[in-house]
């Protein structure tokens, strides 16, 4: 129940926003299609865009975010659309001194780069460091989304206004407005692929950027393809588009929005990469489609393009499988390598030693009377014992020794170029590292720990990968049967003197 009423208050704080913004949209539905005068539809569309601004600052009132910087860019970039809509849609039916139109469009253009560098920054205070996952995904998806906006949108305006009386100024001007939403659309991409899509504040954006894109799109496809007469769906949907984004900024998960965000890890799940699929099949589609239509076939681009798809996709996948891979060799406790991994070093070491004529020793090891620890001062106690042993082992031996977690209580150390007698050493210290300092198991209580080891060497004892594991593994028996707390080794190994005062370590 607690659950539900959480879930119930935003939209309570949302009901007053919501409901004007309804009523608004219907009262413009109403001026538009009713035939009331021109002032007051416009009046009606250019109160509606403007709202986003004072919702915006209403937001970063409210909900106090760390960082409001970002919101407070967005909110100058659509004050400044609500000013460009003042003056083209409302100021022209008023009698007041003439405008230059050309004009009127510059505070339209401001839009762009502040909410862009708005949504920078958000980027950036969500993930400081590199998510280079998120980098590449939202890469692919820009290098699509960008090849279908210039081919269908961005290059017929173009092309339809070379041939017109449109100076360069404007024509550039003009492309301006789609070339911006797509930067729009591709931070707001990047935005949502870093993650926290379960935010209502995120997702109200994205409506946002989605709904003007689409609105803009529909207005540059009237200008160029399809004069259609009708222009109250398109101010409908920016309108909409203005209300989303003041939602966005009222909404209470507007704050947690700007919380930094763990960088995704490598998995790409399955809804990911059927979204990479589709994205990487949008440039072969797009010349098929301009190939039915006998339209201009853009080769070079989409050749481009899907060259660049393809090897974000296999970086992507690259990244994946290596991340796969790690996880198989590591041991999710301690971090030491899996027994997996061991067997596969042991394998080519084997072989290389062999081959050099270069001794390789392994030391087997198992806590002693582990079971107890766990009886006595339960499972996590336990666990804090092996992370402890494994990161006693690791500090023990060389950077090119391997130790890894061979079972529950048990590790093996593999170390190469190493004989007999001085895996002997190495092995003591093993004992003696962490016998010597007990471990800390919780605030209160220290325990000692002992291990028993079993070693052999290649090719001093065996010859093969298998028998070196099987008398590693008996002689580690014959320590806790010799009772526990030592080192055996097969006869003949030479044994360092005993030890007399401070042990020092190696590192
Ligand atoms: P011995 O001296 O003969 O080796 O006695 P022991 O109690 O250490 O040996 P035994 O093999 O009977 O017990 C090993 C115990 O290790 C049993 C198992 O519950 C525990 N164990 C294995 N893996 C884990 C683990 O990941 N976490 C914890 N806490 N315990 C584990
Ligand atoms: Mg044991
Ligand atoms: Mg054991």
């Amino acid at each position: 129940m607690a659950l539900i009423s959480l879930d119930r208050r935003p939209s309570a704080h949302l009901a007053v926003p919501l409901t004007a913004g309804a009523v608004l949209m219907l009262g413009y539905l109403a001026a538009a299609l009713l035939g009331a005068s021109p002032v007051v539809t416009q009046a009606l569309y250019v109160v509606g865009t403007a709202s986003a601004l004072p919702a915006i600052l209403l937001g970063i009132r409210r909900n106090r975010p760390d960082a409001w910087l970002p919101w407070a860019l967005i909110a100058a970039g659509a004050g400044f659309s609500a000013v460009g809509d003042l003056l083209y849609s409302l100021f022209p039916l008023l009698d007041g001194p003439e405008i230059d139109l050309q004009w009127a469009m510059l505070p339209y253009l401001l839009r762009f780069p502040l909410i862009a560098a708005g949504m920078m920054l958000m980027v950036r205070h969500r993930t400081p460091g590199r998510d280079v996952p998120a980098i590449i995904d939202g890469t692919l998806l820009a290098v699509a989304v960008s090849l279908v906006s210039w081919v269908f949108v961005i290059d017929p305006l173009r092309a339809s206004m070379s041939g017109t009386t449109a100076g360069l100024a404007l024509t550039l001007e003009s492309m301006a407005f789609p070339i911006g939403d797509l930067l729009l659309l591709v931070l707001g991409l990047r935005l949502m692929l870093g993650g926290g899509f379960g935010l209502a504040s995120l997702r109200l954006f994205g409506g946002y950027l989605v709904m003007f894109w689409g609105a803009d799109t529909a207005y540059t496809i009237r200008l160029v393809h399809w004069q259609f007469e009708y222009t109250w769906p398109l101010e409908l949907a920016w309108i909409g588009a203005s209300l989303m984004l003041g939602l966005a900024a009222l909404h209470p998960s507007m704050r947690p929005l700007g919380d930094r965000t763990a960088a995704a890890d490598q998995v790409a799940t399955r809804s990911r990469l059927s979204l990479l699929a589709g994205a990487s099949l949008l440039a072969p589609l797009t010349l098929v489609i301009q190939y039915v239509r006998g339209g201009n076939l853009h080769i070079l681009l989409v050749a481009a393009s899907c060259a660049v798809m393809f090897l974000l996709v296999t970086a992507r996948l690259g990244g994946v499988a290596a991340a796969q891979r790690q996880a198989a060799i590591t041991d999710g406790l301690t971090g030491l390598h899996t027994r997996r991994y061991f067997a596969e070093t042991l394998g080519t070491e084997c072989a290389r030693a062999l081959r050099g004529g270069e001794p390789l020793s392994m030391v087997l090891l198992d806590i002693d009377h582990f079971k107890n620890v766990n009886d006595t001062y339960g499972h996590t106690a336990g666990d804090r014992v092996l992370v402890e042993v494994a990161h006693r082992l690791r500090t023990a031996v060389r950077s090119g020794d391997i130790v890894a977690r061979y079972g529950g209580e048990e590790f093996a150390v593999l170390l190469p170029r190493t004989s007999p007698a001085d895996a002997y050493t190495v092995a003591e210290r093993l004992r003696l590292d962490i016998m010597r300092t007990g471990v800390v198991i919780s605030p209160t209580e220290v325990i000692t720990v002992t291990v028993s080891l079993g070693l052999a060497a290649l090719p001093t004892h065996t010859d093969t990968p298998d028998d070196l594991v099987g008398l590693a593994d008996k002689l580690l028996y014959a320590s806790k049967e010799a009772g526990r707390n030592q080192v055996t080794a097969p006869e003949g190994t030479v044994r360092p003197a005993p030890h007399v005062g401070p042990v020092t370590r190696r590192r």
